[in-house]
């Protein structure tokens, strides 16, 4: 259906004298086909695909605004949802909890917008023999030692289109194409297992699945699992650690970004995903970490895999710091949470699919490059541990104590790396930790990583985030081995 269809439908439901007393309607399209190909063991594991399609009606009456969405795109059944949503509008704007005032022809929670969105293209161009083929191939080289006791690849390949219609006059059409690639090795040696593994999660380009370097990564998972079987424990101790981007992803996603959420602020989530413990007055005041710290938020960066050029409320997004000099300045809240709090925020009001409304969520929470080489960061450290790759993480409520482990650590010592260390983890409180920032690796250190599966509102949506950070190291961390 194009964004035309689409309003022709707003125009015949407008004419329908039962929503005569609506003051607002917006219609949101969804379309989205996820393919998913599982290779285990040089054997196909599974291929699966599933498709989903429909329509949220928003209608907006007296400060309220009510949803209910239609899995079909008849004009009778938009008709039909259109007029429960009014009523149910109708009926919450009694109790309003935050009244939205109402602009010149449109809610300003819902501004005018028109444009389009769309992602590098990666799906279409890849047939679904040549990923079966990949997924097999990649499970089947990790086969390198009878201690290599499973091998798992997956592809998940995501397309997708939204459009934004409303009687205001909105007119948006986004796009979206992305995979996600996962492989692991799981070794064992007696008692000991040990998992390693590696991916990439994208929008758009897909060249890193031809590439031949694809291979050594593959090669090296492999390689390392078994190498973790005979390295040591890591010591408990409290010491510099280095971050590499794929735990920083962790690390910004459940630090930094959760607790920074305005509707969690709000305690919209408490019952649910949790509070935070940062507060109102806590922005343009906290120093959220050291001067090091410099985090945006920005859907506007190509081919992360939470880029877009407009919100589900079809706010425009821009990239903003949210910390700038270690100095919380924004939150990631909507226009909706904006007017609430009065916190200032950004374009991230969005929904998991057409059967739900847009929360406030993460889109692309970029850590931003410092000034130090990698190798300025190994030669300054007298002695530490470097971690790669998040293996277990827990966090409290509030966001702020956390226990985060990761696959595979290195010894650093007099300035150099030395041996490997299985089972690292460490510990922290959040504003210590990021005030421990002691370096922030330049441009050539980072590397964009991401989840397709941040979970959060009731009924649950999982929805796509993008993290881009640079190496970075801290001090005074407290690490522990796997016996604790
Ligand atoms: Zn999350």
């Amino acid at each position: 259906m194009s964004a035309k269809n689409l309003n022709k439908i707003l125009n015949e439901i407008c004419i329908s004298p039962e929503l005569k007393k609506a003051e607002w309607i917006g219609l949101r399209e969804v379309r989205e086909r996820h393919r998913s190909f599982v290779g285990q063991d040089g054997k196909i594991r599974d291929i699966s695909s599933d498709n989903t399609h429909g329509i949220m009606v928003e209608v907006f009456f007296h400060g309220q605004m009510g949803y209910s969405a239609s899995p079909s795109p008849h004009v009778s059944a938009v008709l039909e949802s259109a007029i429960r949503a009014l009523r149910q509008a109708q009926a919450a704007s009694k109790w309003s909890v935050a009244p939205f005032d109402f602009g010149a022809s449109s809610p300003r929670v819902r501004p005018v917008a028109k444009g389009h969105y769309a992602s590098p293209k990666s799906v279409s161009t890849m047939s679904p023999a040549a990923i079966s083929e990949l997924v097999v191939m990649m499970s089947g080289r990790m086969q390198k030692s009878s201690k290599i006791v499973q091998t798992l690849a997956y592809i998940d390949c995501l397309d997708g289109e939204s459009r934004l219609v409303s009687t205001s006059g909105t007119e948006i059409e986004q796009e979206l194409e992305g995979i996600i690639l996962h492989f692991q090795a799981t070794a064992q040696d007696g008692s000991i297992t040990q998992k390693r593994s590696d991916g990439e999660n994208l929008q758009g380009n897909q060249q890193y699945l031809t590439d031949p370097s694809l291979w050594l990564r593959v090669d090296r998972v492999a390689e390392q699992s078994l190498e973790l079987l005979s390295a040591p424990e890591c010591p408990n101790e409290t010491t510099s650690v280095v971050l590499m981007p794929s735990q920083m992803t962790l690390q910004i996603h459940e630090s930094i970004g959760h607790p920074l959420e305005i509707d969690r602020i709000l305690g919209d989530e408490r019952n649910y995903a949790g509070w935070s413990f940062v507060r109102a007055k806590d922005f343009g005041n906290l120093q959220y970490g050291s001067k090091l710290l410099n985090v945006t938020f920005d859907p506007t960066v190509s081919g992360e895999l939470a880029s877009y050029s407009f919100d589900d409320g079809g706010n425009p997004a821009k990239r903003e710091h949210l910390i700038r000099d270690g100095l919380l300045i924004r939150g990631l809240g909507g226009l909706e949470s904006q007017t609430r709090s009065k916190i200032p925020g950004v374009a991230n009001f969005r929904a998991s699919s057409w059967n739900r409304p847009p929360v406030d969520r993460m889109a692309n929470i970029n850590l931003e490059p410092g000034s130090s080489s990698f190798d300025q960061i190994i030669s300054s450290i007298e002695s530490g541990i470097l971690m790669d790759t998040n293996r277990s993480w827990s966090i409290d409520d509030y966001r702020n104590k956390f226990q985060f482990g990761c696959e595979y650590a290195k010894r650093i010592q007099n300035g150099k790396i030395t041996h490997t260390i299985r089972n690292p983890n460490y510990r922290g409180i959040t504003t210590p930790f990021w005030n421990g920032l002691k370096m922030v690796g330049e441009a050539s250190t980072l590397y964009t990583h991401g989840t397709p599966n941040c979970g959060k509102a009731e009924p649950n949506q999982v929805i796509r985030v993008g993290h881009r950070s640079p190496v970075c190291l801290f001090e005074n961390v407290e690490v522990f081995g796997g016996a604790k």
